[in-house]
């Protein structure tokens, strides 16, 4: 995203500032955005009042993968296919309104918010370099995260499956076909 205009400017400090306001780290925005660290940081600063947590992302294909996780990641990837496919819109954009339809459908459910937004974003950037895609489940014909790189035959989802530590209910029936 450059930055073309005065408008364009502003554009991408309402979408920065949604981000910071959703839990989006400080790595996020500048790889989101062309506004300069030094505005980001005191963007970040001002909408969060703290300065943000240094240190590294949590870099792992492997987390989207695990029971739960597995199935929140794949809830917000159906809405951010949905909305970049068929709506067309833009990515970062599109980031924003699928994250913010995932807590929705959370709360909704009555979950507990497992995909933080920076999690969001790097499942997006492992699905856009073919690391991660989904694989649609034989049994609810769900479509669920998965490694791009393994053979999925008779792939049976983390809701159809539910690991026998997970115990109780199993949860609410999740919109997820693509
Ligand atoms: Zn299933």
């Amino acid at each position: 995203m450059r930055i073309r205009s005065v408008l364009d400017e502003a554009r991408q400090i309402e979408l920065a500032t949604e981000m910071v306001r959703l839990g989006a780290r400080l790595q996020v925005l500048e790889s989101e955005t062309d506004l300069s660290r030094e505005r980001l940081l005191r963007l970040y600063k001002e909408v969060q009042g703290k300065s943000p947590p240094k240190g590294m992302l949590p870099f792992s294909t492997d987390w989207f993968l695990t029971w739960q996780p597995s199935i929140h990641a794949s809830l917000f990837l159906g809405g951010y296919r949905h909305l970049t496919g068929r709506c067309k819109m833009h990515r970062t954009e599109a980031l924003v309104s699928a994250y913010r339809l995932y807590l929705e459908q959370v709360v909704a459910m009555e979950l507990e918010c497992k995909l933080s937004m920076t999690r969001a974003w790097i499942l997006v950037r492992y699905v856009e370099s073919d690391m991660l895609g989904t694989t649609p489940c034989v049994s609810c014909g769900g479509h669920f995260v998965t490694h791009t790189a393994d053979l999925h035959q008779n792939f049976v989802c983390g809701l159809c499956n539910v690991p026998s530590r997970a115990g109780k209910k199993r949860p609410t029936e999740l919109p997820l076909a693509a």
